[in-house]
């Protein structure tokens, strides 16, 4: 995966004139190329406030010009915290946070997932928390007199997963490290 690309220049066999069309026909994205640029996006995005890479606007223009591989391949999609502050201030009324996810949608389907989901998505399948509590801390809960924490619905997990492909899907592109959960 990669960063937004806008450091490498563009080739024009990267870019699929049909992406476009791609978006629109989906929930959430259907108006993204109303998007003139304006910038408001990034501004007001607390993430990009922290980050160097991660531009909402830059995304939604790499899609304009079709580059559906950069967009689908960048590592910072991932970075967006669906807090919807784009969405609300977009002068053009593009769902920008939608079309965020729409992205991250696609990507998942391409099986362009960062290591950490994966790692998150196995952590769920097998205790139906996205974390694996270290057993010190639990130890350490126990000797506080903490009670101990509630089991996981791992079989709902599963299903959820299974019911969405998960794991079929980000196997399409990239085998996940260590054993793929069977669902
Ligand atoms: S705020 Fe809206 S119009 Fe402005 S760059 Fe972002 S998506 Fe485009
Ligand atoms: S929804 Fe994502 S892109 Fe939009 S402002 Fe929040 S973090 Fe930034």
């Amino acid at each position: 995966m990669s960063n937004q690309g806008k450091e490498r220049p563009i080739k024009a066999s990267e870019i699929d004139p049909t992406f476009k069309y791609e978006l629109q026909k989906i929930h959430g994205a259907e108006n993204f190329l109303q998007c003139f640029q304006c910038g408001t996006c990034t501004s007001d995005c607390p993430v990009a406030r922290f980050s160097d890479s991660y531009r909402p606007r830059t995304l939604i223009h790499m899609a304009q010009l079709g580059l559906k591989d950069r967009v689908l391949n960048s590592d910072t999609l991932w970075l967006c915290a669906a807090c919807f502050t784009c969405t609300d201030r977009c002068p053009q009324d593009v769902e920008v946070a939608n079309v965020i996810r729409v992205f991250c949608n696609l990507a998942v389907e391409k099986g362009c997932v960062p290591q950490v989901f994966r790692d998150q998505a196995q952590s769920l399948v097998e205790t139906g928390y996205a974390y694996k509590i270290p057993e010190l801390r639990l130890k350490k809960r126990e000797s506080q007199g903490l009670p101990p924490l509630p089991k996981g619905n791992t079989d709902a997990v599963k299903k959820i997963l299974k019911d969405v492909k998960f794991f079929k899907r980000i196997q399409q592109q990239q085998k996940p490290q260590g054993e793929t959960p069977n669902v």
